[in-house]
């Protein structure tokens, strides 16, 4: 990409872009760029073969102003101080726009988990969960699912932490399977606030969703949920793409499907009902009325929002078009559903889980999806008087000044602490 953005000088950017219609002093401003702190640890494993091996891991507890710091654990190749830095700072600023008292962190281990053993990932998960033990807690820091990680990771960290504590704590981590304390509804969460921010744009911009035409990128857990949930809201799914490439087909596939050949076989490329091979690149620039980004960050450059031709774009990813492609988009008219708001549905089904461990009393799925439904609607609500009040030049702009306004107000109502 030729303008490949640090994430980390992305999330600052963003900041100083919302800082100028804030009430908020810029020393304050300063302090809610940076995170509170960065865990570094070299965690060293024994495989397979009794060879050891080292891999650095990564936890950044960006701001607790507002509660406990909350975000998800990535296992990815590219994980980066810097990028779980800025992830850290976008959950701190999610959990704020859609007003749930969590603060924001992030983690992550450089490793690419499909060359080990599932034996190899469980000792690898173990290992980080004693490094994070004094970190974490339910009233300190609840880490949750990323990239390449989910219930199974999530149900190692929960047993090596109670077990070294000698407790019961289901609250320290969510994410959880159902029968170790995880909630309904949380696995469909991402997927469904990116439709349900969706819904709510094409309502505010005077636009049908029924048969409008949608191409997501990425077909992981947060991609073909969203797939599926906005095609049972009546819209035609035409394209879509993961690692290995794009599919698509004009009329429209059927996604349920689609993810069972990626199941099967690997890759949703190949799958039947596609009438043409897409590059990823091709997926991005397609002529649909909605784009959902449901890869990585830094998937949508300058040069290739050029290209874009969609109408709206519903962020699942976190970080998914570079700043620079952001100035492009706005140019054109893009309606961009900041990933802050379109994906906080994962972090929002958290805060539920982490409320249901605390009460040790569990919803109905149906509850689950009517409470978020609410926070969703409530956080595009506040985004949109936000951004028509400062008549804003775009709406991630709005969303991360009402998130930094509620963070700087809990900030200075605390007062100061030598
Ligand atoms: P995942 O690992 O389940 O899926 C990622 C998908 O992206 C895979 O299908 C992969 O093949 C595809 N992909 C990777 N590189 C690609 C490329 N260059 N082009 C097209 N596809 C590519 O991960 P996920 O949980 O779905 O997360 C995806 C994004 O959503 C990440 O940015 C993550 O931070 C964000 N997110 C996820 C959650 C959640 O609850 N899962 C919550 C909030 C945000």
């Amino acid at each position: 990409m030729s303008d490949e953005t640090n994430p980390f000088e992305s999330l600052q950017t963003q900041i100083d872009d919302a800082a100028a219609y804030l009430d908020v002093g810029d020393d304050v401003i300063e302090r809610l760029k940076y995170p509170e702190r960065v865990l570094e640890a070299n965690l060293t494993i024994e495989r397979d073969d009794g060879e050891l091996e080292r891999f650095t891991a990564f936890r950044s507890q960006f701001n607790g102003d507002r509660g406990p710091y909350k975000g998800g654990i990535r296992y990815h190749p590219q994980v980066s101080r810097d990028e779980v830095k800025a992830l850290s700072g976008w959950m701190t600023y999610k959990t704020a726009i859609v007003d749930i008292p969590l603060g924001g962190g992030k983690g992550g281990i450089i490793i690419d988990p499909d060359d080990y053993s599932e034996a190899e990932l469980e000792r690898l998960t173990r290992s980080f969960a004693k490094e994070l033990r004094p970190l974490i807690g339910e009233d300190r820091d609840v880490p949750a699912p990323d990239v390449n990680t989910g219930q199974r990771e999530m149900n190692w960290i929960k047993d090596t932490y109670e077990t070294l504590e000698n407790t019961t704590e289901p609250g320290v981590i969510t994410g959880k399977a159902l029968d170790s304390g995880g909630s309904e509804g949380r696995v469909e969460a991402t997927g469904r606030s990116t439709v349900l921010a969706a819904r709510e744009a094409f309502d505010y911009l005077d636009k049908d969703l029924e048969g409008a035409t949608v191409a997501v990128q990425g077909y992981g857990n947060a991609g073909w949920i969203a797939a599926k949930l906005i095609d049972e809201m009546g819209a035609t799914v035409v394209a879509a793409s993961d690692s290995s490439g794009g599919i698509y087909n004009a009329d429209g596939f059927d996604p349920v499907a689609a993810k069972d050949y990626k199941n099967e076989t690997g890759s949703i490329v190949g799958y039947e009902e596609s009438e043409q091979k897409l590059t990823n690149e091709d997926v991005l620039t397609l002529d649909v009325d909605l784009l959902i980004p449901a890869a990585l960050e830094n998937a949508i450059d300058a040069d290739l929002a050029k290209d874009v031709t969609a109408d709206v774009i519903s962020e699942a990813a976190n970080g998914p078009l570079t700043p620079k492609a952001d100035e492009v988009l706005e140019e054109k008219d893009v309606f961009v559903i900041p990933d802050i708001l379109a994906n906080a549905g994962g972090v929002t089904v958290s805060y539920f889980e982490w409320v249901q461990n605390r009460q040790r009393f569990y919803w109905s799925e149906e509850r689950v999806n009517e409470e978020l439904e609410t926070v969703i609607v409530d956080a595009f609500d506040a985004l949109v008087d936000t951004y028509e009040e400062h008549n804003l030049e775009n709406p991630r702009t709005a969303a991360y000044v009402v998130a930094i306004q509620r963070v700087a107000d809990a900030f200075s109502e605390a007062g100061s602490w030598p």
